[in-house]
């Protein structure tokens, strides 16, 4: 499972070039993208398969039998950690009931990456990926979590950002500490940290274009 940048290619490690250029196949979410990478990277003649949402599950067994006979394959998601809201998970689980070597290339992730820099508590954190993109059932899902004792982690789609953010400060208030990392890593990098309600009006006057991780500090946190 190899860790890929989440926007700087520069974020590829030293370790995690040599895996991808000596492995028998790369596992891609999109070869379009991984031959991006692999051309930033110089690393070529290692074949690609697609290995995606629509595909893991009917896939996962036979490449899992395909390492149990000795090929070594390496798995990309688009961006960062694979098998963290990206597919991976089916196949390592195929890999782990066979009892097989499962290794972790460590690098990028985007929620760890908002964590270390927002200023929001890190000693223990809820990484809940993406919410429903129904307004109710992401209302319910604040409404379960508004006396949640940590830091919670969301990643967020440019298209619902603002509905997200408009669902949050309804469901647990203006005064909520949050912070909105978007597009980490990239030329357009920006945190913005404080009370739910002044984020949410500050992203009206704001480019909605990018990626974007949110976080929500337990329920009296000040920054
Ligand atoms: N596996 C990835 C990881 O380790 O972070 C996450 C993949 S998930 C499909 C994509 C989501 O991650 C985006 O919608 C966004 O919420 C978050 N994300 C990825 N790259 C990001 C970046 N550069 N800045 C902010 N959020 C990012």
């Amino acid at each position: 499972m190899v860790a890929t940048p989440i926007g700087n290619l520069a974020d590829l490690s030293p370790r995690a070039r040599e895996i991808l250029a000596g492995a028998d196949a790369l596992l891609c979410e999109d070869t379009r993208t991984a031959a991006k990478l692999l051309a930033r990277w110089e690393i070529s003649g290692v074949p690609m398969l697609a290995h995606h949402e629509h595909n893991e599950r009917a896939r996962a067994p036979h490449l899992a039998e395909r390492i149990a006979g000795g090929e070594s394959f390496a798995l990309i998601s688009d961006a960062g950690t694979p098998g963290l809201s990206d597919p991976g998970f089916r196949l390592v689980r195929e890999c782990r009931r066979r009892g097989l070597n499962v290794i972790s290339i460590p690098g990028p992730n985007a929620a760890v990456a908002a964590l270390s820099i927002a200023g929001l508590p890190t000693d223990a954190f809820f990484f809940a990926g993406f919410l429903p993109p129904k307004k109710a059932a992401r209302q319910r899902f604040f409404e379960a979590h508004r006396s949640f004792p940590h830091t919670i982690c969301l990643y967020e789609s440019s298209h619902r950002i603002e509905k997200c953010l408009n669902d949050l400060v309804e469901s647990l208030g203006p005064e909520r500490t949050i912070a909105v990392a978007k597009e980490l890593t990239k030329i357009h990098e920006q945190v913005h940290t404080g009370p739910a309600g002044d984020i949410r009006d500050r992203f009206k006057s704001l480019s909605r274009k990018g990626e974007f991780v949110v976080l929500i500090a337990p329920d009296g946190f000040v920054l």
